[in-house]
This record gives structure tokens, C-alpha cells and sequence, in this order.
């Protein structure tokens, strides 16, 4: 079997906060191969954006510890110098967000920002970068991408600057994308235009991504294999067909059950009882321990492996297998 692209490996990442340390990310560990999907969903605060931020190297360095490994093609990304980070950001790895202004400064045209992206990673002249730059308006669909090219972001909806992140982030050919709920703060319609739009580029590509999503809806319309984060870990991995038609986490199940399938319009009818758990005060044993209707004591003295099961899917449940009531 060839070597997987992405790599992470007992990734940990902790903050250090005024209300002392926090470990957002617990022991993460899977691999991504070229050109496949990787939902990752699970509620807020279960990790997913640390995960991301950590294999982009974009955490804050002097409040944040990381260990375990994560590597692209072999490349150990844990340990690269200011010089190969700025080479891979952007150019072998690049993010789309929720939020455009995270990456589109407001300062410069679209067609200046992407052009003087691809001149600094592609290392071409300006005339080819504003070309490569009107190419990649015309491939996210932007409407007259021409006269767009001299368009400053505020003068544009909130549908086209998510198109032209997109543009933006794929102009050097990443060969991974991370996409940090890139469609959740799109009205419906838009953002079933954005995630097929950013389905066709992908294959197109084969581009292989990760894409964090708390929409069990989006992350079935996407994926290839799904994660399933609750408080720092992995607690269920599969292909997607496995995670969301067969689940075996009791978290998953729950997620699963709060959402009404049906398109992209649904409507909550089940929530999982409780809240999230603080993670500066997690329960000795299973984290979603104090949630599941299926805990027995043996569930609330060590938090559980993701053990291996038939079919290549991994689960961190002792009781994954068996029925639940
Ligand atoms: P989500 O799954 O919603 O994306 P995050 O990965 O953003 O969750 O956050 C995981 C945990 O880490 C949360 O408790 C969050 O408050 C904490 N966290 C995230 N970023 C920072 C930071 N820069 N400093 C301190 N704590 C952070
Ligand atoms: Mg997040």
C-alpha cells in the first residue's frame, strides 16, 4: 500500500489559559490518502478546529504545546523552519473558513490578493499570476471574474467572497485543503452551491481534504471517510457509509439522531442530553461517559482505546458491538 499523504500520529495539543491549562486536542491520530474527503464533525468545542490549526501550524507558538507528529508526504510538518512553513502554507496545505475576512484583506482588490499569491509561491510574473488569478474566479464560478479582479471584498455578497476564498486557497494547488465549516454561515441555498462547487474542484483536482462540519447532512454529501471528535479525541472513524449508516459510538448515535435527513433543511428533533464536557475537568473514564444511556460502571473507570473493528472502522466505546437499548 502507498504511503497515505497526511499522517498524524498521538497529536496533543494543549493552551495555556488564565484559568490554567487546557488540552483541546487528546491523542489525535489517523492518516488521509490523496484525493479522498475527511469529514470531521462532532459539537463545538470537541477539537476539530485545533486539529486543523495544528497541521497548518497556525496556533499561537508561545501559549500552545504540541506533541505526536504530523506528517505531509513524509515531511515532518511539526518541525519546519519560518522559511518551509511559509512555503507550506498556502502551497502544499492552504484553509477556507467560516468567516472570509479570516483570510481576504480588505486593503487589496480579489485579483491582487490571488495574483500575489501565486507570484510568491509559484515564483511567475505578474501578467501570468493575474491570469492564473482570473482562471481561478472563472473555475469557482464568479460571474464576470474579469471586472471581479478589481472588485475589494466588502464590494462583494457573502456567497462570491466565500467563492473567491476558494479561489484564493486552490491557487497554488494544494495537495491538501482544510475546510473549516466553510458553508455554515451561507444561507441554504448558497451553501449547497458551495459545498458541490467544492465537491466537483476536489475531485477535479484530487486534492485531498479535511472538512469540519457540525452537519451530519453536510458531512454525508461530502466525505469519503468520516471522524467523529468528542472532547479532544477521536472517538469513531470509518468510511462514511459505515460511520452513518451502521454507527457504533453512542455519541455518534446520538448525533446522528439530531439531525432529520432530508436534503440540507432539517429540523432538530432529538437533542443529546447534557452538555459538552470542560475539558479542564474531564471525568476519569469514558468523556461522554456522564451522556450515554448505555455507560455502565466499567465506562467511568478508563476512558476507552479506539479499538480496531472488522471492516478497517475504528470505535472508543467497550460496549461498541453490542446493541444498545
Ligand atoms: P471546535 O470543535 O468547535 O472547532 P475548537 O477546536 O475550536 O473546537 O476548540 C477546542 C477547545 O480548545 C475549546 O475548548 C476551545 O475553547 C479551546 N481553544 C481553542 N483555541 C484556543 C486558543 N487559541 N486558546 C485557548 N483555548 C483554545
Ligand atoms: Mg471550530
Amino acid at each position: 500500500m502507498s504511503e497515505p499523504l497526511l499522517r498524524v500520529e498521538r497529536l496533543q495539543v494543549g493552551f495555556k489559559t488564565p484559568r490554567g491549562p487546557v488540552t483541546a486536542v487528546d491523542g489525535v491520530s489517523f492518516s488521509l490518502n490523496r484525493g479522498d474527503v475527511l469529514g470531521i464533525i462532532g459539537e463545538s468545542g470537541s477539537g476539530k478546529s485545533v486539529t486543523m490549526q495544528a497541521i497548518l501550524r497556525i496556533l499561537p507558538e508561545k501559549r500552545t504545546t504540541i506533541s505526536g507528529a504530523i506528517r505531509l508526504e513524509g515531511i515532518d510538518v511539526l518541525s519546519l523552519n519560518a522559511r518551509a512553513l511559509s512555503k507550506y502554507r498556502g502551497g502544499d496545505v492552504s484553509m477556507i473558513f467560516q468567516e472570509p475576512a479570516l483570510s481576504l484583506d480588505p486593503v487589496f482588490t480579489i485579483g491582487q490578493q490571488i495574483a500575489e499569491t501565486v507570484r510568491r509561491h509559484m515564483g511567475c510574473d505578474n501578467t501570468v499570476a493575474r491570469q492564473r488569478a482570473l482562471e481561478m474566479l472563472e473555475r469557482v464560478k464568479i460571474p464576470s471574474a474579469r471586472s471581479r479582479m478589481d472588485a475589494y471584498p466588502h464590494e462583494m455578497s457573502g456567497g462570491m467572497r466565500q467563492r473567491a476564498m476558494i479561489a484564493l486557497a486552490l491557487s497554488c494547488s494544494p495537495k491538501l485543503l482544510l475546510a473549516d465549516e466553510p458553508t455554515t454561515a451561507l444561507d441554504a441555498t448558497v451553501q449547497i452551491q458551495i459545498i458541490l462547487l467544492l465537491r466537483e474542484l476536489q475531485l477535479e483536482l484530487g486534492m485531498a481534504t479535511m472538512f469540519v462540519t457540525h452537519d451530519v447532512g453536510v458531512a454525508a454529501e461530502v466525505s469519503d471517510q468520516i471522524a467523529v471528535m468528542y472532547a479532544g479525541r477521536i472517538v469513531e472513524f470509518g468510511t462514511a457509509s459505515q460511520v452513518l449508516k451502521a454507527p457504533l459510538h453512542p455519541y455518534t448515535k446520538g448525533l446522528l439522531a439530531s439531525t432529520v435527513h432530508g436534503g440540507l433543511a432539517k429540523s432538530r428533533v432529538y437533542a443529546i442530553p447534557g452538555m459538552p464536557p470542560d475539558l479542564q475537568n474531564l471525568p476519569s473514564g469514558c468523556s461522554f461517559a456522564p451522556r450515554c444511556g448505555s455507560a455502565t460502571e466499567a465506562c467511568h473507570l478508563a476512558p476507552p482505546p479506539l479499538g480496531e473493528m472488522p471492516g478497517g472502522r475504528q470505535v472508543a466505546c467497550i460496549h461498541a458491538g453490542v446493541a444498545t437499548p
